[in-house]
């Protein structure tokens, strides 16, 4: 076997690393042997030669080294393959691996550093039934194994074709282009996949993120459980996965408010698909223009969602952003009834919780309501959170009941 690189933290660099973090910074490592390309596998020691298992090289980014084991094997062919099979046992006990749509594999939190593989399974537009792959590969060690992944993907995961969307911005810190495109098989136009008993329509070519964001799954069925008889409000709602599913469970009434035509336009199809046009409407419109003209025009609703994009894309815009969590709060607050509900997200990684129910708390204040936590909501297991590595989880919600002062 070659002899490897080996990169050598600096002292006391090591206890994030030893707590179950994968990755080392620029500015943590003290010396590197060897000269470790683009995506070399690279050994990680303590100042003082402990172990810190065996990680990817990315020279460009200040996320230097990824580590995806902790012993001394190479990230072949063979390596990847286990890895998503074990991702897919992992996922067997909540999810039917064989027949639901998922996210397969997780990046970091599967052992697979910036690698994410979601999978669906449905029906495509020419009829065929199947399952298709979205994949995004995030880092130089992994675009550098591209052929391996997917060949890896191919043999556990057995699809009618792989879509890949490495088109995250995050590429960039890697050095690395934006691609996307279909890369193995064929993969149809759309997609129609079910989700909590309901069909929703979905193109992996251009859908945003993946395609579908999955991850919220759990959350549209534990929101809907709250909008029998009311008059629910979904803000962010893309194609209407929490709008649909709260029709579907007896709302009164739904209205959708995003600022994208394309979602708005997915969303009424999906209302279609499920026979609940009749229940659900749609506005195209910048939610905080909207959500100040409704206060103004005094509406009413039983049940709020939010679920914004990440206001805070590092920490830098942190202050900015929870102004914007505040105060879209705030709107909604003053547009619930008196015992109403607000569900509200958040999927950004640099807002903690904390932070996140402070925005909250502080609203309530502005808008003087008293609030109770009925549920604190996280993102679907199959988003794994790995322990000590906070960075896998991103999305946090509050599910609250508002009482007027
Ligand atoms: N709730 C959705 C996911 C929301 S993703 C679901 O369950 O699938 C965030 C959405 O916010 C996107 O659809 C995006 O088009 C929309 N968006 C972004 N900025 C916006 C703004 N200022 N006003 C309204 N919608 C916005």
């Amino acid at each position: 076997m070659k002899a490897r690189a080996v990169a050598t933290l600096k002292p006391k660099e090591e206890n994030r690393l030893l707590l179950g973090h994968p990755w080392a910074y620029d500015n943590e490592i003290a010396s590197v042997s060897g000269n470790p390309q683009a995506g070399s596998e690279v050994s990680l020691r303590s100042a003082r030669g402990k172990n810190l298992g065996t990680a990817i090289w990315s020279p460009v980014s200040k996320i230097r080294a990824r580590r995806y084991t902790w012993a001394d094997e190479e990230l072949d062919g063979s390596f990847i393959r286990a890895a998503v099979a074990k991702a897919l046992a992992r996922r067997a006990p909540f999810r039917d691996t064989a027949n639901d749509s998922m996210r397969a594999v997780f990046a970091e939190a599967d052992g697979l550093p910036g690698l994410i593989v979601d999978r669906f399974v449905g029906t495509g537009s020419d009829g065929s039934k199947g399952s298709w792959l979205s994949v995004q590969i995030l880092c130089a060690g992994m675009d550098a194994r591209r052929e391996l992944i997917l060949d890896a993907l191919k043999d556990t995961l057995r699809p009618d074709g792989i879509m890949e969307r490495s088109d995250a911005p995050v590429r960039s810190f890697e050095g690395l282009p934006a691609v996307s495109g279909v890369v193995a098989g064929s993969v149809p136009e759309r997609i129609q996949i079910i989700e909590n008993g309901l069909r929703f329509s979905l193109c992996l070519g251009h859908g945003q993120k993946t395609g579908w964001f999955l991850d919220q799954r759990e959350n549209r069925a534990a929101s809907a459980a709250w909008a029998r008889g009311k008059a629910v409000l979904d803000v962010f709602s893309n194609a209407g996965g929490f709008a649909l599913a709260a029709a579907k469970a007896g709302a009164e009434s739904v209205l959708a408010v995003d600022s994208s035509a394309d979602a708005i336009a997915e969303l009424k199809a999906n209302a279609a698909l499920n026979g609940l046009q009749g229940r659900v409407s749609a506005v195209e419109a910048n939610a905080f223009d909207w959500l100040r003209e409704a206060q103004a025009r005094k509406e009413h609703y039983g049940l709020v969602i939010l679920d914004p994009p990440a206001f805070a894309k590092n920490k830098a815009s942190l202050d900015g952003a929870m102004r914007g969590y505040k105060e879209i709060n705030l709107r909604a607050l003053h547009l619930l009834e008196d015992g109403g509900i607000l569900a509200s997200f958040s999927c950004s990684f640099w807002l903690s919780r904390d932070r996140f129910r402070l925005a909250l708390e502080s609203a309530a204040a502005d808008a003087h309501v008293n609030l109770r936590y009925l549920d604190e909501r996280g993102q679907a297991p199959d988003h794994p959170v790995l322990a000590g590595y906070p960075e896998s989880s991103y999305l946090k919600g509050c599910v609250v009941q508002v009482e007027r002062r």
